[in-house]
C-alpha cells in the first residue's frame, strides 16, 4: 500500500505530516512511502533522510497526489492556481489530516463529490484507547510550552525568584485560563522556569491536576453545570458568567503573564478577559492568547498580530505548534502512524462504521458524507455539481 507525504502548501504551515522515524517503521511493515521533495525541510528532516529511511522522493505535487492509495498531512487541503489540491487526489483513495471540516462545507463537499475516504485528525474521539492517535492532545502540548516561552520572551521580567547581591527580584506571577492539555502543559512549564502560577477551569474535576504540578487552583463556585457530555467544558452564561468574570478580574491585575486557552468544542472561544480586565492588569504584562484563532479569549485579542493596550501586549498567534516544527512534527507523526497501524491490518484498510474511532473520525467515504455532525452539510447532487464548476472554473 503507498502512502504519500506532500510539501505543506500553507504559507504558515512548516510541519510535516511524516518523520523520517515514522517512515522507516512504515516502511519496514510493508508500506511504499513517498516524500514530495523538501516537504520535511521546515521541520529541520531533509529528503536524505527519508530516503534513508527507505522512502522515495518525488517533485511532482500532482503526480505525489494522484497516484498513491493514502496522503497524509497536516493542514487541511488548499487551492493551487487554478487546481484545489483534493482534485489531484484519486477517487476512492483516502486523505488524513488536520481537516477541520467542522466549519468547512466546501472542503466537505469537494471530499464527497471526489469519493475520497477522508480522516480528520481533530475528530479522532477523546477516548483512552485512541490516546496514541489523538493528535488534539499532541498539539495542545506543544502550544502549550510554546506559549510560555513566547510571553517568558516579551516580558520584561525574570521568571523565577533571584537572590543576588545586588537584591532579591520577585518570581513572575503566571496566570493560566482553562486548565485543558494546554493549559496544563503551561503551568508545567511557567512552574520549571520558576514562577509562580495560578489556574482557573470551568472544570472542577482539573483541579487536582493543576495543583499535582504546583500550581494554585483558582476556585469560582459556578452553581450551574458547566461540563458536558464527553468531559469537554460547555458554554457558561448569565449570573456564572458574571461570577467567572469576577474572579478573573481580581486576579488578573496580579499577573505578569497571562495565559488563556479557553475553548468549548464546536463554538466560538469565550472572551473572558474583558476590556476593563486589561485596564486593570499591570503596565508590562503580557496575554498569550493560545484561542485567537477561534475568536480569542481576551477582547482586544487580533489573529496573527501583537496588539498594546493599557500598556498590556496582547499575543493572539496562529498555529503556535508550527512554531516548533520538528517536535510537533515527530508527535504528529506518531499519531498518524497508529491510526494506519489501526486502519491498515494485512495491507488492506478495514473500515468497520461501527467502531467508535472510525464513526467518530471519517468525514466522508465512498461519495457520502459519513461524520455525524456534518450529515446535514448538502452534498446533493446540485451543491455536488457547483462544486465540479468551481473546480473547472
Ligand atoms: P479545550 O481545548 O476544548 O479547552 C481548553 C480548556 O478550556 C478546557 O479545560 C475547558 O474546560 C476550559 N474552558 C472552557 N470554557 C472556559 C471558561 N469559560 N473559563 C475557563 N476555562 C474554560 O480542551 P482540551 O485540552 O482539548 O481537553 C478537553 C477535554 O478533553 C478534557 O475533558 C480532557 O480531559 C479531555 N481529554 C481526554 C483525552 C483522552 O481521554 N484521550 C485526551 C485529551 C483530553
Amino acid at each position: 500500500m503507498r502512502i504519500a507525504v506532500p510539501k505543506e502548501a500553507r504559507p504558515e504551515e512548516r510541519r510535516v505530516a511524516l518523520v523520517p522515524e515514522v517512515v522507516a517503521h512504515l516502511v519496514h511493515t510493508g508500506f511504499e512511502v513517498r516524500i514530495e521533495t523538501g516537504a520535511g525541510l521546515q521541520a529541520s528532516f531533509p529528503d536524505s533522510a527519508y530516503v534513508a529511511a527507505g522512502a522515495t522522493i518525488l517533485s511532482d505535487p500532482a503526480q505525489l497526489w494522484g497516484d498513491t492509495d493514502i496522503l497524509v498531512k497536516v493542514s487541511a487541503p488548499v487551492t493551487r492556481g487554478t487546481c484545489h489540491e483534493v482534485d489531484w487526489l484519486r477517487p476512492g483513495s483516502t486523505l488524513i489530516g488536520l481537516l477541520n471540516v467542522l466549519g468547512d462545507t466546501d472542503l466537505v463537499q469537494r471530499l464527497a463529490v471526489r469519493e475520497i475516504t477522508a480522516f480528520g485528525m481533530e475528530l479522532i474521539p477523546r477516548i483512552s484507547r485512541a490516546q496514541t492517535m489523538d493528535a488534539l492532545s499532541s498539539q495542545a502540548s506543544v502550544a502549550g510550552y510554546k506559549a510560555v516561552l513566547m510571553a517568558a520572551d516579551a516580558s520584561g521580567k525574570f521568571m523565577p525568584m533571584l537572590t543576588t547581591a545586588a537584591g532579591t527580584i520577585p518570581p513572575a506571577k503566571v496566570l493560566v485560563v482553562g486548565a485543558g492539555v494546554a493549559g496544563l502543559m503551561a503551568i508545567a512549564t511557567a512552574r520549571r522556569l520558576g514562577a509562580v502560577v495560578e489556574a482557573f477551569d470551568i472544570r472542577p474535576a482539573v483541579r487536582e491536576e493543576v495543583q499535582s504540578l504546583g500550581a494554585t487552583f483558582v476556585d469560582v463556585e459556578l452553581e450551574e453545570e458547566t461540563v458536558a457530555d464527553g468531559g469537554y467544558a460547555q458554554a457558561v452564561s448569565g449570573a456564572a458568567r458574571q461570577r467567572e468574570q469576577e474572579v478573573l478580574h481580581r486576579h488578573i491585575q496580579r499577573a505578569d503573564i497571562v495565559i488563556t486557552t479557553a475553548q468549548v468544542p464546536g463554538k466560538q472561544a469565550p472572551v473572558l478577559v474583558t476590556e476593563e480586565m486589561v485596564m486593570a492588569m499591570q503596565a508590562g504584562a503580557i496575554i498569550v492568547d493560545l484561542a485567537a484563532e477561534q475568536g480569542g479569549n481576551c477582547a482586544y485579542t487580533k489573529v496573527g498580530h501583537e496588539v498594546e493596550r493599557h500598556g498590556v501586549a496582547i499575543l493572539g498567534p496562529r498555529n503556535v505548534p508550527s512554531l516548533m516544527p520538528a517536535p510537533a512534527s515527530q508527535m504528529y507523526a506518531k499519531n498518524i502512524q497508529a491510526l494506519l497501524m489501526y486502519l491498515v491490518r494485512d495491507g488492506v484498510m478495514q473500515l468497520d462504521f461501527d467502531d467508535a474511532i472510525i464513526q467518530g473520525a471519517c468525514v466522508t467515504h465512498a461519495g457520502a458524507i459519513r461524520h455525524a455532525e456534518l450529515r446535514h452539510t448538502d452534498a446533493t447532487p446540485h451543491s455536488q455539481a457547483s462544486v465540479k464548476e468551481q473546480h473547472h472554473a
